[in-house]
């Protein structure tokens, strides 16, 4: 058996501009009150997609979860209009909310994929801004900081922040579950 954990983002992956690589048809926007803030967010994403991540989370030997600077407010607040995730274990750093939403070289988001790699077979990781911060280690870091990220173990998807996840990101992710390929493009 081989146990696969799923880390999901919200913003830039799941909360996303409407644009056409999902049918028109199937873009949903809400106004979210975040519990304890002060403040409207405006959230939008493709049903499609939502469904796409349903499909994985409900696969065998699955544990899928979110990461996002959301935190609790995942679970609370954004779950709740998108209709799913309202129980996934959110993984976060207590002061999550006080970093920038924008990698840094110690990115919080970073060590806790590699914690899930310690405890599972394989690894999604699922964030936009995963490629802004390899390229940042690349260019400054020690050429090793990278070397945790095992290809053969974890997968780290990277979509268009505008975008979100689109179909093909969908199909690579449940391709790795099963059967551990990676995308050949
Ligand atoms: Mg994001």
């Amino acid at each position: 058996m081989t146990r696969t954990t799923v880390l999901v983002d919200i913003d830039g992956v799941v909360n996303a501009r409407a644009l056409t690589h999902w049918p028109e048809e199937t873009w949903r926007s809400r106004t979210i009150y975040p519990t304890s803030l002060n403040d409207v967010w405006r959230v939008t994403w493709s049903a499609a997609a939502v469904n796409g991540l349903r499909e994985i989370a409900d696969m065998p030997d699955v544990d899928i979860g979110w990461l996002s600077t959301w935190t609790r407010r995942a679970r609370a607040d954004f779950a709740p209009a998108i209709g799913l995730g309202g129980d996934w274990p959110t993984s976060h750093r207590e002061d999550a909310e006080a970093v920038a939403v924008e990698p840094d070289l110690d990115w919080w988001k970073a060590d806790i994929a590699r914690d899930a790699l310690t405890s599972a077979d394989r690894v999604v990781w699922i964030d936009d801004h995963i490629s802004l911060w390899m390229d940042m280690l690349r260019d400054t870091g020690p050429h090793d900081r990278l070397d945790w990220m095992d290809p053969a173990r974890l997968l780290a998807v990277r979509p268009d922040a505008r975008r979100g996840m689109d179909r093909r990101h969908l199909i690579d992710i449940r391709r790795f579950i099963l059967t551990g390929e990676r995308p050949t493009a």
